[in-house]
């Protein structure tokens, strides 16, 4: 059975780049009706913190990525990755190494100087006369010749030469793993069959490889995971994603971007993978049709316009309960009060025609808040020029068409004002702009009588009466 993982180290937020990973792995598990884990590699004790964890399975959780099992912490298991190093000590595949700092400074620095590759120069490999008691490090004594290829589902077959690879160090002198000591036998003991990660680990597979097949001659049943190493997400520019370009955390993209979760995971899925020209995805869909074969060798380019309107499609899509429960919390801050139940009712009779211009739900949000405020309503610039040359008396004789109208819905108000616009000699527009300014605050707004229908009568006219007062 399929078995992925992802490994985020938790030492910031769970940006795009992690987002997508851990999307890739979920799709693919599914697909293949595996299992999905999560393994947190909290080794790097300094920088690893607990928040950035809660952020991880926070990201995670938004973005509906559940994982399989329990979570593994990396940190936990140092005992049983010494185990492994001595096993493979134990076996002949490793050796202690006595080299000290300054030993290996010095033998740095002549490389440098020759202008020869940095490698250590497996001086303690064929010894067995170190120091009693000096301190000494485990390293894996990893074949010096031939060649090793992976054959990587995205990048293709990939070949490296042994004698480029040198003698990896397993286990420090203080007894703990290494980062890729543990990465395999993590990977080994969890059942991992499919190592889908950035390509930014290409490099590290090749001796995650040999470990793993040192391993395999010690103890059997070691096998080899598939490996498919992803491009890394470029900014619109091709450079390196930054904060500037949207390198944020996913938080982000929900807090301050205002974004849906399943428009982040459509457009991250179409980052890098595509299924002809299908745009819009859902979740089932992506399961169906994932493949890591389909996945792009190039490095993707993120592009904030295309989030955004993807965003945009998905908000237009999503029911009006479901989007008032989403800006709800939005609206309370913006108003610093509770919402009632009426006002929540009135937020979804508006969002048919709010969600056609938004976004984003934080826009959305924005564009809400002239139904809920209380009287006197705040006049924007652009309102407060509409009423000032409106035509003198026209919203006393608007307020009366008005107020003469029953039922209270949209066709009836509309020929009122029709009527009014007739009688005027004026556009229906001259009619309808001043009404608006009155009614909402601002020179723009959603339909003037669909508005007018979801405020009520009574606070249409009251807001048209505080116009004119
Ligand atoms: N912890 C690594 C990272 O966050 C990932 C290691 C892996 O996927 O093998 O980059």
């Amino acid at each position: 059975a399929v078995v992925t993982r992802f490994a985020p180290s938790p030492t910031g937020f769970l940006h795009i780049g992690g987002a997508r990973t851990a999307l890739f792995n979920y799709l693919f598990a599914r697909h293949h009706g595996g299992s999905f884990r999560l393994r947190i590699e909290d080794t790097d004790r300094a920088r690893s913190t607990d928040a950035a964890i809660a952020a991880i399975l926070d990201g995670m959780g938004w973005l509906g990525l559940d994982h399989d099992d329990e979570i593994v912490y990396q940190f936990s298991r140092a005992a049983r990755h010494a185990e492994v190093a001595h096993a493979l000590l134990e076996a002949g595949h490793a050796y202690r190494c006595y080299a000290t700092a300054e030993e290996l400074e010095a033998m740095r620095a002549q490389q440098r100087a020759e202008k020869r590759p940095l490698r250590y120069d497996g001086r303690w490999r064929d010894r067995s006369d170190g120091p009693e008691g000096a301190p000494f490090v485990i390293r894996l004594k990893a074949p010096q010749t031939g060649e090793v290829t992976i054959d990587d589902k995205v990048q293709g077959p990939v070949t490296v030469a042994n004698a480029e690879l040198d003698d990896m160090v397993l286990l420090r002198s203080d007894g703990t793993p290494t980062y890729m000591l543990a990465v395999v036998v993590d990977d080994h003991d969890m059942g991992v069959t499919h190592v889908i990660r950035g390509d930014d680990h290409l490099n590290n597979a090749f001796r995650q490889l040999a470990l793993i097949r040192a391993m395999n001659e010690v103890e059997g049943e070691w096998p080899e995971p598939i490996y498919a190493h992803i491009p890394l997400i470029h900014g619109a520019d091709g450079a390196k994603l930054s904060k500037r370009h949207g390198a944020l955390g996913v938080d982000a993209y929900r807090d301050q971007l205002g974004l849906l979760p399943e428009a982040l995971e459509n457009y991250l899925l179409r980052l890098g993978w595509g299924h002809g020209d299908d745009e819009v995805i859902s979740r089932a869909q992506a399961i169906e049709w994932f493949s890591l074969e389909a996945v792009g060798r190039s490095p993707s380019r993120f592009d904030m316009k295309k989030l955004e309107s993807v965003n945009g499609h998905y908000i237009r899509a999503t029911g009006d309960a479901r989007l008032t429960t989403l800006i709800q919390p939005k609206v309370e801050s913006a108003l610093a009060r509770p919402l009632a139940p009426q006002d929540i009712e009135l937020l979804q009779r508006s969002m048919a025609e709010l969600k056609k211009r938004a976004p984003d739900l934080n826009s959305l949000a924005a564009s809400a808040l002239f139904y809920l405020r209380t009287r006197p309503i705040p006049m924007d610039e652009a309102a407060l020029r509409l009423l000032a040359s409106a035509p003198s008396g026209l919203l006393v004789r608007a307020r009366a068409a008005l107020a003469a109208v029953s039922p209270w819905v949209v066709p009836d108000l509309e020929a009122a004002a029709r009527e009014l616009a007739t009688a005027e000699q004026l556009k229906l527009g001259a009619v309808a702009q001043p009404l608006r300014a009155a009614l909402t605050g601002a020179g723009q707004s959603p339909g003037l009588f669909e508005v007018m229908e979801a405020l009520g009568r009574d606070e249409t006219l009251g807001r048209i009466d505080d116009a004119i007062a």
